[in-house]
């Protein structure tokens, strides 16, 4: 502040790291950023903020932004700057060689949950209409597609019933597989209030979080379950919930499909998924199964968070469903207090949802196989679209290396680094005739790619973030983009490139769009969100104002539906080889494989990725806190140090994936949920010992 000077203007911004999307105001000198100030009149933050939100935006004039297009014929060349009508003109080039040579299901496009909602709705809609394929998919694939996948199979609809308020009305907070205070901080703030009043917490999850034990909070029940278990426990649970008469059964007759719950509550109630039968599976006690059902089910309104520790296994879909099942059953659904609430990683991961980013979806979770909403959609942007869903990430990649799939543009995502099994990833990319890489900085994605289409950071461009309470927040402009185009502009030009023909001035004219093609957002506009400070979809006839609250007389769907999730163990076992059972998390400092975050001072505050390790199993090893370790799996092996602690249960070990010195999924497997391939990133079998160092 002292060497740039007091700020001589403000503008009122989104914060584009998780999803809480707190409200900042952003102080200006000049073209400088002076300080990130938590703005009061945020819904989301009402004047709070975290350590990401607040300091750390120093990468947007990091040194290591690249700022000209760059291309290379081969990835063993060197860059060449060239101007962004010779990048745009190569690229199409490039796509309508392989197009025409291998067909448009040779190509494909990742958009990113970081950017604004109008830039991923032109992604798709480049992929769509202009490569000609349905190959088009978001990095909500490794995070939260089986919650697109369960709450629609329940629900009718991909997202969280409440809005943050709403906690304040909760008598019980159950959090599974989330970890708010260090991945939506703002928000466990929240919670921490409602606990601090008296609400009772349940935490499952295999390790102690902070929110088991902190100043003023202690969880009434923490079930430190098996890694891989969370279907045997919600099963369990429900299972309590049926036998003992605590249903709410009059809210499933009037609200649910009556005879689904009765298949449903036939197979809960059966003896092989008792507490008892399913204690040694869970390693949960069957007396706090027992009681936390209980206490779930009769302990007032009862509110159900949770994050990826849900969805990133091999049954993240079944378990959505079990949750949702179990919310319905019990009557938690439809008013302030209760609900199923996913805690989105990414600030814009509902938004890049909503916008259509899925294989088989079109903007509004509407199947592209549905003849009306396809003909919509053409009529609107004047082709014909594949009726066919497309490929998925993992898919493309696979095609990738048999030889099928050959160009990919990827917006403002490192799949190199973020993806499970690294090592198939490289090799997907590897195998390409042409990727894109639009990026703020020469990711490691980059390393494999043609053509490099410098990013904008958030603060460089107008738009919208969705955040995980459906509440849509306008993003805007606080300084020119240093490259000189917003993403939206690049993917225009792109479009433009290929004959598209877009037009658009500004991005209040996509969202424009988007409302007149998508019902739950046909109320949306710039002005409205300008005057509103934002909305929660749906916003519509019925709703011009927004909806904080889902399913209140009625489910999306209709009838709420029970499905029937069996327990299906995971492939990966432990064994004399591979012992132990790696999970992964995040940190507050650090935000995903912190491209971001470790271009700012909170690389201070976390410099490494270490393995957290419990007592027993380091001295097994001859293992001290801060010793190096070799993590091994069946996957490939990283080094980093050990940090040995209880807060890990014997067998169980955990890090983060912050640092590309790390890799950390270099070791995760290739399984994935059954439904929507979502890598499993919680559950790797491994083995430690000591090391020398990288
Ligand atoms: Fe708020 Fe999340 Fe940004 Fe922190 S990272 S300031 S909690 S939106």
């Amino acid at each position: 502040v002292k060497t740039i000077g007091l700020p001589d203007k403000a503008v009122v911004t989104t914060c584009a790291y998780c999803g809480v999307g707190c409200t900042f105001r952003a102080e200006m000198r000049g073209e400088q950023l002076v300080r990130m100030v938590p703005w009061k009149d945020g819904k989301a933050n009402r004047g709070h903020s975290c350590v990401k939100g607040r300091f750390a935006w120093g990468y947007a004039r990091h040194q290591d932004r690249i700022l000209k297009p760059m291309i290379r014929a081969r990835i063993d060349q060197p860059w060449r700057e060239v101007e962004w009508d010779e990048a745009f003109a190569y690229a199409a080039s490039e796509l309508n060689r392989i197009r025409d040579n291998h067909g448009r299901g040779a190509l494909g496009g990742i958009t990113s949950s970081r950017c604004t909602n109008e830039e991923t709705y032109l992604v798709q809609k480049l992929v769509r209409a202009g490569f000609g394929t349905n190959n088009v998919d978001t990095c909500a694939r490794v995070c939260h597609s089986p919650t697109g996948y369960g709450l629609k199979a329940t629900f009718g609809t991909s997202a969280g019933t409440q809005d943050f308020d709403s906690v304040m009305d909760a008598d019980v907070i159950l959090v599974i597989g989330a970890n708010p205070t260090d991945g939506h901080p703002v928000f466990a703030s929240r919670m921490k209030r409602r606990l601090r009043e008296g609400a009772k917490l349940i935490v499952i999850d295999p390790r102690r979080i902070d929110l088991v034990r902190s100043p003023h909070v202690e969880a009434s029940h923490h079930l430190a379950l098996q890694p891989g278990t969370n279907v045997p426990v919600l099963t369990a649970i429900a299972h309590v919930v049926v036998t003992e008469g605590l249903a709410d059964e009059a809210f499933v007759r009037e609200r649910c499909d009556w005879d689904g719950y009765l298949d449903w509550a036939g197979f809960v109630s059966q003896p092989r998924n008792s507490p008892e039968t399913l204690e040694g599976v869970t390693r949960v006690p069957a007396a706090d199964l027992r009681a936390v059902a209980r206490l779930y089910a009769t302990g007032g309104n009862a509110a159900i968070y949770y994050g990826l520790g849900v969805t990133e296994h091999s049954q993240g879909s079944s378990t959505v469903i079990a949750i949702a099942n179990l919310a319905m059953a019990t009557g938690n659904i439809g008013r302030p207090g209760v609900g199923v609430n996913p805690l989105r990683g990414q600030n814009n991961v509902q938004g890049a949802c909503d916008m259509g980013s899925f294989p088989h979806e079109l903007p509004g979770y509407r199947h592209i196989s549905d003849g009306p909403t396809r003909a919509l959609f053409e009529e609107a942007w004047g082709v014909t679209l594949d009726p066919e869903p497309g490929l998925r990430i993992p898919n493309m990649l696979d095609a990738a290396v048999e030889g099928s799939f050959k160009a990919l543009y990827v917006q403002g995502e490192d799949i190199l680094q973020s993806d499970p099994n690294t090592a198939h990833v490289a090799a997907g990319l590897a195998a390409m005739e042409c990727v894109i890489v639009h990026d703020l900085f020469l990711n490691e994605t980059a390393n494999y790619a043609h053509i490099f289409l410098p990013g904008s950071t958030f603060l460089e461009k107008d738009g919208t973030f969705t955040n995980a309470e459906r509440r849509i927040q306008p993003v805007r402009k606080v300084m020119s983009p240093l490259n000189g185009l917003a993403d939206w502009e690049v993917t225009q030009g792109l479009a433009n490139a290929l004959g598209l023909g877009w037009s658009y001035t500004h991005p209040s004219e996509i969202m424009d769009e988007i409302a007149r093609l998508t019902p739950s957002f046909a109320g949306v506009n710039f002005a409205k969100l300008d005057a509103a400070g934002s909305l929660q979809w749906p916003v519509n006839e019925a709703a011009p104002e927004g909806s904080p609250v889902m399913h209140i007389d009625g489910f999306v769907r209709g009838k709420g539906n029970f499905v029937v999730t069996d327990y299906v163990p995971t492939d990966e076992k432990t064994g004399p080889r591979f012992p132990l059972l790696l999970t992964t998390g995040r940190i507050l400092a650090h935000y995903n494989v912190g491209a971001q975050t470790r271009r700012t001072e909170n690389i201070a505050w976390h410099p490494e990725d270490r393995l957290e390790i419990h007592p027993s199993d380091a001295e097994n090893r001859g293992l001290k806190d801060g010793d190096w370790v070799r993590l091994a799996s069946r996957s490939g092996e990283t080094t980093l140090r050990a940090l040995v602690t209880t807060r890990v249960a014997p067998g169980v070990v955990y890090t983060t994936f912050h640092h590309p010195t790390t890799q950390a999924n270099v070791v995760t497997t290739e399984y994935s949920d059954w439904a929507t391939n979502c890598p499993e990133y919680k559950v790797t079998a491994v083995q430690v010992a000591a090391s020398n160092g990288p």
